[in-house]
């Protein structure tokens, strides 16, 4: 029997947050913020570094570029919730714990799983071999280290998707004194309207990369990459930015999951096989009326709130409500002087309204820039951090499931 038995003190309920990333961290200030000063509630935040990695800035860090030095740790000051530094390696579901670096382990009353997604290098052989990725802070840097000791040749960004165009068109303007040529299956920013979509491909052109569209990387070498039909490209740096995939973690601990290896929830955020595991940010498939829920960072921060919202209902003996989520914008940065942000339908289609040129770039720089604030804000005040878009129509079909 624990001290706190003998005591005649109940254990408290114990919710482990893993991974403090957009929807991580969303979870477990929320969280925090809401449970402060309660015995009853423990928290615990774990995560493989202490500093806070802004995935949206990583094509800035792979140029070499500065970004704020964020605290995880120093964050969490003052909320009562506990940082754990290590590397999550197993889940055990039925025992309800969690493995660190193999030899520490936690329990958990309930678990958030926010782990988020890595590009898939997987998916094309020599991937995991030749290319750089921005999976990480560090993967960024070692690319920032290849990219600054050139003074010539040519660098090839496999996939035309958000981060692929991003970080094209970083490189270019960093280093003019490079080739860069994009790669990708669909044209850059063929999601947006035309006059959204022509903005962003001049705007690569005049960048200097060179977009190739209707192509397919099936092998990636030390020296070049090639194409379906035969092609082969010269490539003194390879970046892949394609396909996502997930953490092996879910589906090795039993969670029922998708296709892709994210956790499959119910309408309140909970795994449909476990729960009392609730997922978050891209580690999540999360339906909506217009389909599973693709990963952002926009979409990822209220999968957070809401979980921790659900945690302190559940706590009260109160059902969860269903989780409803909107797409609102796409913005894109093209370099440091230019950016297109393309307004959306709830369900991600393009409206009529979209941002160019300069309005755009402040407009990306003040969304890219407003996460760590808003902790800063939910710590204080959580309800402040509870404010998204429903998604209105788009996402009413869920309730009535
Ligand atoms: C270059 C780039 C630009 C982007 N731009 C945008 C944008 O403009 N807008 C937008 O909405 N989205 C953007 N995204 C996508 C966005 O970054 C992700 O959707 C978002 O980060 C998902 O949040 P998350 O909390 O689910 O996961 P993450 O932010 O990836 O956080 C996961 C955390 O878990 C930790 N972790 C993972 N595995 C383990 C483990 N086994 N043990 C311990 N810790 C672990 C990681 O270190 C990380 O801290 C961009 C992504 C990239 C790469």
């Amino acid at each position: 029997m624990s001290a706190q038995h003998e005591a005649g003190v109940a254990a408290p309920h114990r919710v482990v947050i893993l991974g403090a990333g957009y929807a991580g961290m969303s979870a477990a200030i929320q969280l925090a913020a809401r449970v402060k000063g309660r015995k009853d509630v423990q928290v615990t935040l774990v995560n493989a570094q202490e500093r806070f990695t802004e995935r949206l800035r990583l094509h800035m860090t792979a140029t070499g570029q500065q970004v704020a030095e964020l605290s995880v740790p120093q964050l969490l000051e003052g909320t009562g919730a506990r940082f754990v530094r290590g590397w999550v390696t197993a889940v055990d579901a039925d025992a309800k714990i969690v493995r660190i670096d193999d030899d520490r382990v936690l329990h958990y009353d309930t678990l958030v799983y926010g782990l988020g997604s890595l590009a898939d290098t997987a998916a094309v052989p020599g991937v995991e071999d030749y290319a750089y990725t921005l999976n990480s802070a560090q993967d960024a840097k070692f690319l920032a280290d290849r990219l600054a000791r050139r003074d010539g040749g040519t660098v090839v960004v496999g996939g035309s998707g958000l981060t692929g165009i991003e970080s094209a068109a970083e490189i270019a303007e960093r280093h003019p004194e490079l080739n860069v040529v994009l790669l990708g299956r669909g044209e850059p920013g063929a999601a947006m309207n035309p006059k959204a979509k022509a903005y962003l491909q001049s705007a690569l052109e005049r960048l200097g990369v060179q977009a190739r569209s209707g192509v397919e990387v099936v092998k990636v070498l030390p020296d070049a990459v090639e194409l379906a039909g035969g092609e082969s490209i010269a490539a003194d740096v390879f970046l892949w930015t394609s396909g996502t995939r997930v953490s092996p973690l879910a589906a090795a601990a039993g969670f029922a999951v998708d296709e892709r290896g994210r956790i499959v929830t119910d309408a309140a955020l909970r795994s449909v096989s476990h729960p009392q595991v609730y997922a978050v940010g891209d580690a999540a498939a999360i339906r909506q009326g217009y389909g599973v829920m693709h990963g952002t960072c926009q979409s990822g921060m209220p999968t957070g709130v809401h979980a921790a919202v659900s945690i302190v209902r559940a706590l009260k003996g109160k059902q969860p409500k269903p989780f409803r989520f909107g797409y609102y914008h796409t913005a894109v940065s093209l370099g440091r002087h230019d950016a297109v942000v393309q307004f959306t339908h709830p369900d991600d289609s393009p409206r009529r309204m979209c941002l160019t040129g300069r309005l755009a770039v402040r407009y990306k720089e003040t969304v890219t820039a407003s996460p760590w604030p808003t902790y800063g804000r939910m710590k204080k005040m959580p309800a402040s951090g509870a404010f998204w878009p429903r998604g209105g129509r788009f996402t009413r079909v869920r309730e009535a499931r």
